[in-house]
């Protein structure tokens, strides 16, 4: 089996225009061990607009495939990537620090799903639709909405999970026709370099998918070049995008940062409550835009859900992961991230916080921090207002759900949200309360694995959204076709005007449009 290294070498090697690098290039480093596994090129804004006029030039022939030929592209990817699971989950481990469970669920798990579902619903949610209206003008026409594929898309992605999100995107992006230049983080490009390495052994033509390695300065350089920006990253980063997209007057879909509440009522199953709480705030060392990042319980169930999630959080293993079944939790990934983490705890108990468990970093080699339970919180603490991002779990007593739907909507994001009851119809009325953009009842963090759901964030969280139809068609212009079969001479309505005719119109637009009634 080839090393890591290896393959990015031949990367290194086939990238198109390497004289535009500039430096020695970026060390990626595996934050469990602090050992550099790979260095890649951090390219300038010449080598940037080199891989666009590529990238554009490779598009229409990609294009012309149609849907069946992108599709069977996108078929073999997903064979290939179930063939090569074990090389790209050691290679995201390699340059995350994450556990190679995190790596296989939430990463294989869903790009595995994602290239069948766009190979098979792409053509669906693309077909021209055609269109009936109550135009009277139009009558005997044929009216059609067609989606074309803007051209050439960016997307710039996040160091958390590089397989899902950063190439996540280029899926349904590559499956509506167009070129796409990924930008990975600079901390974490590896996998997507060995996800277009292996695009090319499943017949994607040369140049429709380009990986464009580099640091912020890159990103900002792809804005420049391309027909439609998708970004995943923190909000402050996104707002950037945001304003050079808006310059250049071209579409941005932004999935940002979260601070996703969980709201815990009297009447829940507290065992299962405990399990999700536990589970899905350090499940990738709760480094997930949608982790549970705060807690608030009802006050009659609150002492027995905190000893529970306690007891299951104090049991968690963390540290290098070693193989499937070493660790729970793994690697901070990103350096700056731990200084935030402590930086919460620190504020929280300086307020007044308790930790019944963790609150440290872990000594020794890596970058890893102790799964943290803290109670006695409120909003005036940083940990119940800012993205922690960490493995971390601030859990605050409430007097009713009520008090839990305010303090869960007092936040400038609303990504995810979930609500444990037994009373599934009350979940539900909750649910529809929480300003965020999914919602689980029972559950959380699930949604984003139901591909047929649109995934985006509310306020600060993001705009627009990936996943559904939307999901395909934001890389889609959209095209209005009008077909006249019956064509006469000229319209009754044009020149010259007729006092007669105009009569006629009169009366024809009272007929359909005054009668007061609905149709
Ligand atoms: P950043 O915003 O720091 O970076 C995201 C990407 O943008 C990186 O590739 C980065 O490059 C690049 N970048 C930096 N500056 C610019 C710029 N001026 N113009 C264009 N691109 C630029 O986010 P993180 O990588 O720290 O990711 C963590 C964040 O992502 C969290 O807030 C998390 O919640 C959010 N996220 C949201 C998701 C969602 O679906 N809503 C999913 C996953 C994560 P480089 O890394 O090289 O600096």
């Amino acid at each position: 089996m080839a090393s890591v290294e290896q393959h990015v070498e031949e990367e290194i090697l086939q990238a198109p225009s390497r004289a535009s690098a500039t430096n020695g290039g970026i060390p990626v480093e595996n934050p469990a061990t602090g050992e550099i596994v790979a260095t890649v090129p951090d390219l300038g804004a010449e080598a940037v607009a080199e891989m666009a006029a590529r990238g554009r030039a490779a598009q229409p022939e990609w294009e012309a495939y149609g849907f069946d030929g992108r599709a069977r592209v996108l078929v073999r990817a997903q064979k290939w990537l179930m063939d090569n699971a074990e090389r790209v989950v050691e290679t995201i481990v390699s340059e995350t620090g994450k556990t190679y469970e995190d790596a296989q669920l939430a990463e294989i798990g869903y790009a595995g799903n994602a290239f069948g579902f766009w190979a098979k619903m792409g053509a669906e949610y693309l077909a021209d639709e055609r269109v009936k209206s109550s135009q009277v003008l139009v009558k005997g026409k044929k009216l059609l909405l067609r989606y074309r594929p803007l051209g050439l898309i960016g997307v710039i992605g996040p160091w958390n999970y590089p397989l899902t999100n950063s190439f996540g995107d280029c899926i349904p992006a590559l499956m509506a026709g167009n070129s796409v230049i990924l930008k990975p983080s600079e901390i974490t490009p590896l996998t997507s370099m060995l996800l277009a390495e292996g695009l090319r052994e499943c017949g994607l033509p040369e140049n429709v998918l380009q990986i464009a390695t580099g640091r912020g300065e890159t990103g900002a350089a792809l804005v420049e070049h391309v027909d439609m920006i998708m970004f995943t990253g923190s909000t402050k980063t996104g707002r950037k995008v945001a304003e050079e997209a808006a310059k250049r007057l071209i579409p941005a879909s932004l999935e940002l940062g979260g601070k996703d509440p969980m709201l815990v009522l009297s009447d829940a199953d507290l065992e299962r409550a405990a399990n999700f709480a536990t589970y899905y705030s350090m499940q990738n060392a709760g480094q997930t835009c949608i982790s549970i990042e705060r807690v608030y319980v009802e006050e009659p169930v609150y002492d027995e859900f905190v000893a529970k999630v306690s007891e299951k959080v104090r049991a968690l293993r963390v540290g290098k992961p070693e193989g499937y079944g070493s660790v729970e939790v793994g690697a901070i990934t990103f350096p700056p991230q731990l200084e935030t983490i402590k930086d919460h705890v620190a504020d929280a108990v300086q307020k007044g916080a308790r930790v019944l468990t963790g609150g440290k970093q872990v000594p020794g080699a890596g970058r890893f921090f102790e799964p943290t339970v803290i109670v006695d919180v409120d909003h005036t603490m940083k940990c119940m207002t800012e993205e922690t991002f960490g493995p971390t779990l601030p859990i605050m007593k409430v007097h009713d759900a009520d008090e839990a739907v305010r303090l869960a909507n007092n936040s400038h994001y609303g990504l995810g949200a979930s609500v444990f009851s037994k009373d599934t119809a009350r979940g539900e009325a909750i649910a529809r309360r929480l300003d965020a953009g999914a919602a689980n009842v029972n559950d959380a963090m699930i949604n984003y694995t139901v591909l047929e759901l649109p995934m985006g964030g509310a306020k600060a969280s993001g705009l627009g959204s990936r996943h559904g139809a939307g999901g395909i068609r934001k890389y889609c212009s959209q095209q209005a076709i009008v077909v006249t079969k019956l064509a006469m001479k000229k319209e009754p309505f044009m020149y010259p005007y007729k006092a007669r005719t105009s009569r006629m119109l009169a009366g024809l637009f009272k007929f359909m449009y005054g009668r007061g009634k609905r149709d």
